[in-house]
């Protein structure tokens, strides 16, 4: 399985932040790892453009369920894909929080993106509420359930998992925490697909950084990260892209 380090920009960058696409592929033109950066919808095709005949991959941070209609504002699994995007993430907990996004709408929106050929990464992560209350497993694991596509496959779905205290705080779990949320995503897709389970790529995301990726990606079951802050910068993200190669 190539491991994938995927960058997520957030509503975060403009046209002069393409510089750290240029930085960033002059640095790792061959990674071991692949390599993903999900910027705003806007830079989507610039990006792209800059990162022609190269290693890295582009994708969106959201999709539509439909393909196309009356839906302003929004885009679809096609246009992303059409603007150069082979990833989607979905799901992302800013988007389950800001815009109220149910399982049931991650679901949907991740068979768009498996209909229109992009690859869905599809984001799990409880809240620090939940982890208090020792409900970790069973929020990850009915989110798992409810937002996967039945299609499911080592090639066209990534998991993400990120706990929701984690993302942008500078806070980490713990490593065995992190390694027994893997294993738990890594079973219960074993229960659904049997030995493609194996394959599929699960990633950890919150607060990954240089300092702590290579511990985090020497844990069983963790095949590479969703990164939001340090992938904006080429110096921080190509320490995480090494890390994952090494
Ligand atoms: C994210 O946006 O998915 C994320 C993990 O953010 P950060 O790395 O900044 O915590």
């Amino acid at each position: 399985m190539r491991k994938l380090a995927a960058g997520n920009w957030k509503m975060n960058g403009n046209a002069a932040a393409l510089s750290e696409v240029t930085a960033l592929l002059s640095a790792h033109p061959d990674p071991t790892c692949e390599m993903l950066l999900c910027p705003p919808a806007t830079l989507i095709a610039q990006m792209n453009w800059a990162a022609r005949n190269s290693a890295l991959r582009i994708g969106g941070q959201d999709c539509h369920a439909k393909a196309a209609g009356a839906h302003t504002g929004d885009i679809s699994a096609a246009m992303l894909k059409d603007a150069g995007a082979t990833y989607v993430i979905l799901g992302h907990s800013e988007r389950r929080a800001d815009h109220g996004e149910s399982d049931e709408e991650v679901r949907t929106k991740a068979e768009a993106a498996l209909d229109a050929g992009l690859i869905a990464i599809v984001c799990v992560g409880e809240t620090e509420l939940q982890r208090d209350a020792g409900q970790t497993l069973a929020v990850v694991g009915a989110q798992l359930k409810a937002s996967v596509p039945d299609a499911v496959t080592a090639e066209n779905v990534v998991i993400a998992y990120e706990p929701v205290w984690a993302i942008g705080t500078g806070r980490t779990p713990t490593l065995d925490e992190i390694a027994e949320v893997h294993a738990f995503l890594r079973a219960e897709l074993a229960a659904r697909i049997g030995d493609q389970a194996t394959g599929v790529r699960l990633l950890y995301g919150g607060s990954v950084k240089p300092s702590n990726a290579a511990e985090i990606f020497a844990l069983a079951n963790v095949d590479g990260a969703l990164v939001g802050g340090a992938s904006l910068k080429a110096a921080d993200f190509g320490a995480i892209v090494a890390a994952l190669s090494a």
